[in-house]
């Protein structure tokens, strides 16, 4: 017998793994990096297990592992396992499930080393100031630069830091360098995001009787060597009553019994404030706490997995692929607002880091809070059943009143404007006025940015659409542009109709930026500022604006749904909501769902200080469940009457959905494959499945790709993996086809 290990190689497909020897003086273990010898070359791959073979019996000679990646393994076993429920699930390759789970740096041959250039001062010149006159008077940013690297001292400024948020230019640098006054060295470093943060620690709140009740029931669920895995507990609680305090305290908990902790938020909601509030209630130990979210660079994501990897950071807070997280010693996953859809990922592996969360929990045997006050029905009719158990928190912290909701109907209001766009009710304008005298601040929020929502012709009735995708291009006046929303083309917009030469084309609707317009003229002299992404492109944007937010240094702030969550500005007490139904118009059973969580999760940002807050709320259809149930703040009642709904329609969560997608740039060849599919999928097809016609997708054109579906429906999921997996085993698409399985589907477009 000999000691091997099974090896899978990056980049293939068919999961076929391979045995390798592991010479007597190396040491691996599973889940670690490994270059091997394959077919003369030398490739990378993943150890998945490590196993014994009786090497005689073999006709054939293993080769040896040649080098292990890296001081330790990079995935743990409780990783290598989720990865294979993951692939079996989500009907996906077992490698791209590793290629996930590790950062794009990780994955390279060597471990990367963490260097940058430093700009510093030379000896010469920090020793004697008055060198600074060998730089001519002419070369001004020379001087400033000598300046600002003489105020940093020894301790010198990154090369990219001073060619980069400074301004200065490389050429700047180089001049001093060539006078003996700058070096450039390579150094060490760790990329830390919030390097050039301070945070003021903050204590423990004393927490109140409800809050007692869930920290009870967490504690009592956690801890190291449990038997079998705790029940997840479903948080249930209102907006602002205190769920953050709950998790701190409860991370907290399971730090003290040295065990480490994960904490997802969605993407949207990972604000700096969220983050901030961990690294405030962790600032002694604040090296302990990684954050990993799209907005860092490669390097600086690297390194914050690195730390973790490490076991330097026992803490991680981070969008959804941190569920992924290399922590070995698991004592707590909370998933904050659970219901988000940003936690499904929308290319392969579509995996949903709720139900990671949840799957890991089972893994490590470690409890997973999963908090909302909107809670998705999945996890609702999860409690119903007995899966998890529910938590509540049904108060405001010191009994602060929920906001009241006013829903204005827009069709009335568009009368008494005598048509045209009605923006802003004068409800709304009343209530907007009256902040502004009395000094406090309006969040409105709009579900679409750009200007309006399409150009068109009112003779002949041409709309600019995008060439590449079946939507209509949206109206950016700062950029004077034309831009799709699905693919990002743009183009200059038309002065007169392309159709007919018309010279009176107009614009339709209204997107955050028109509104921003339009506030500016009402308000004239109020200090306003618009959060969506086209005004938040530049890194530190965000926190920049909420900042000078919070320092009450603007009034009013128009934005996407970007802002409606997780943000806590005491001051403000009237939100607005322009246009509360727009969701409802998609053909989605879940439209509904989608509605009641954002009008509820908006009017959670209103009155979270001593001040009482109002919430308007402007809609054409006043009397849709979603918008009555939110404007009582009656999720129980909404989830009732919305579950019946699903159970007599057989929509999740009752049934689990799987999406078949076949796309190409050539139509017939798209619609072609996936009715072949559809047939065979339908030879044999189990009872328990239902399955739809081939249709075309929603948007049948996106990116230049022409877009076919079918939906299959089962209450087993893995029903229809298995039946799909039975039929794709011998089937075959032309190269331009390619055909995707989204199982447990959020978008049906
Ligand atoms: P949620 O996450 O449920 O929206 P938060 O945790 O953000 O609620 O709490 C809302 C506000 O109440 C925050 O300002 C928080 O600091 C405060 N808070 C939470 N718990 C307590 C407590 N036990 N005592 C006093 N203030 C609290
Ligand atoms: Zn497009």
């Amino acid at each position: 017998m000999q000691s091997c290990v099974k090896v899978l190689i990056d980049g293939s497909s068919s999961d076929l793994s391979f045995s390798y020897l592991v010479p007597p003086e190396m040491e691996v273990g599973p889940g670690a990096r490994v270059l091997v010898p394959l077919r003369g070359r030398e490739a990378i791959g993943t150890v998945m297990a490590l196993e014994e073979i009786d090497t005689s019996a073999l006709s054939y000679q293993l080769k040896p592992v040649s080098k292990v990646v890296g001081s330790q393994p990079f995935l743990t076993p409780a990783l290598l396992k989720l990865a294979d429920w993951i692939a079996g699930y989500y009907m996906c390759s077992v490698e791209s499930v590793y290629r996930t789970m590790l950062p794009k740096p990780a994955r390279g041959r060597e471990e990367k080393e963490k260097k940058a250039k430093l700009v510093r001062l030379s000896r010469t010149a920090l020793t004697n100031p008055a060198s600074r006159d060998d730089i001519p008077k002419t070369a001004k940013k020379q001087v400033e630069a000598f300046l600002e690297l003489q105020e940093a001292g020894e301790a010198g400024i990154l090369l990219s830091e001073i060619t980069g948020a400074r301004g200065f230019g490389r050429s700047t640098i180089s001049g001093l360098e060539s006078k003996g006054l700058v070096e450039v060295v390579d150094v060490k470093v760790n990329r830390d995001p919030t390097a050039d943060q301070v945070f003021v620690p903050s204590k423990p709140l004393i927490p109140n009787p409800e809050q007692v009740v869930v920290l009870d029931k967490i504690k009592k669920a956690s801890g190291p060597n449990l038997e079998k895995a705790p029940k997840p507990i479903l948080l249930y609680g209102v907006t602002g009553s205190g769920k953050t305090e709950v998790y701190l305290q409860s991370i907290q908990h399971v730090l003290e019994m040295g065990m480490g902790a994960i904490v997802l938020v969605p993407e949207i909601a990972l604000t700096p404030q969220t983050a901030n509030r961990f690294k405030q209630r962790f600032a002694h130990i604040q090296n302990e706490v990684a954050i990993l979210h799209s907005n860092l660079s490669e390097g600086e994501r690297h390194d914050e997995w690195k730390k973790v990897l490490d076991r330097k950071a026992r803490i991680v807070i981070g969008a959804r692929s941190a569920i992924f997280s290399p922590i070995d010693n698991l004592g707590l996953i909370v998933v904050d607002e659970e219901h988000e859809n940003s936690y499904k990922q929308d290319s392969t592996p579509r995996y949903q880091a709720r139900d990671l969360a949840v799957v890991r929990g089972a893994l490590e045997k470690c409890p997973v809070v999963l908090g909302s006050a909107t809670p998705s029905l999945e996890s609702w009719k999860n409690v119903e059943v007995g899966k998890y158990e529910l938590a509540e928190m049904l108060l405001r912290v010191d009994d602060r009143k929920l906001p009241l909701i006013r829903i204005l109907d827009m069709k009335l209001e568009k009368q008494k404007q005598g048509g045209g766009l009605a923006i802003l009710s004068t409800k709304l304008q009343q209530a907007m006025q009256k902040r502004l005298d009395d000094g406090e601040q309006t969040i409105l929020f709009l579900n679409r940015r750009g200007f309006s929502r399409s150009m068109l012709c009112p003779k002949c009735g041409y709309v600019a659409n995008c060439r590449h995708c079946t939507t209509t291009m949206t109206f950016h006046q700062r950029d004077d542009k034309l831009v799709c929303h699905i693919c990002g083309f743009s183009q200059l917009p038309p002065r007169r109709c392309p159709e007919c030469g018309a010279k009176d084309i107009v614009n339709a609707g209204f997107g955050t930026e028109r509104v921003e317009s339009v506030l500016k003229e009402f308000f004239k002299g109020a200090r306003i500022a618009r959060i969506d992404t086209d005004t938040m492109r530049k890194k530190n944007a965000l926190r920049d604006t909420l900042d000078a937010f919070r320092a009450k240094k603007i009034d009013i702030i128009i934005g996407t749904q970007m802002i409606a969550k997780g943000l806590h500005f005491p001051n403000v007490t009237l939100v607005g909501m322009l246009n509360a139904d727009t969701g409802l118009h998609i053909p989605d059973f879940r439209a509904g769902e989608r509605t009641f969580q954002l009008l509820t999760q908006v009017a959670g940002r209103a009155g979270r200080g001593e001040l009482e807050g109002e919430v308007v709320v402007q809609t054409f259809t006043p009397h849709h469940p979603a918008i009555q149930f939110g404007r009582h703040h009656d999720f129980i009642g909404f989830a009732e009457q919305e579950l019946a709904m699903r159970k007599m329609f057989g929509h999740p969560p009752y049934v689990h959905v799987t999406l078949i997608t076949a796309r190409s740039k050539h139509q017939e060849r798209a619609e072609f494959s996936l009715k072949t599919l559809h047939l065979r999928l339908a030879r044999d097809l189990p009872q328990e499945i239902e399955m739809t016609e081939p249709l075309p997708s929603p948007l049948v054109k996106s990116h230049d790709q022409w877009r076919f579906q079918v939906v299959m429906k089962a209450v087993n999921p893995r029903k229809i993996s298995a039946h799909i997996r039975s039929v794709m085993k011998d089937m075959t698409f032309p190269e331009d086809v390619i055909v995707t399985f989204d199982v447990d589907c959020y978008q049906m477009s």
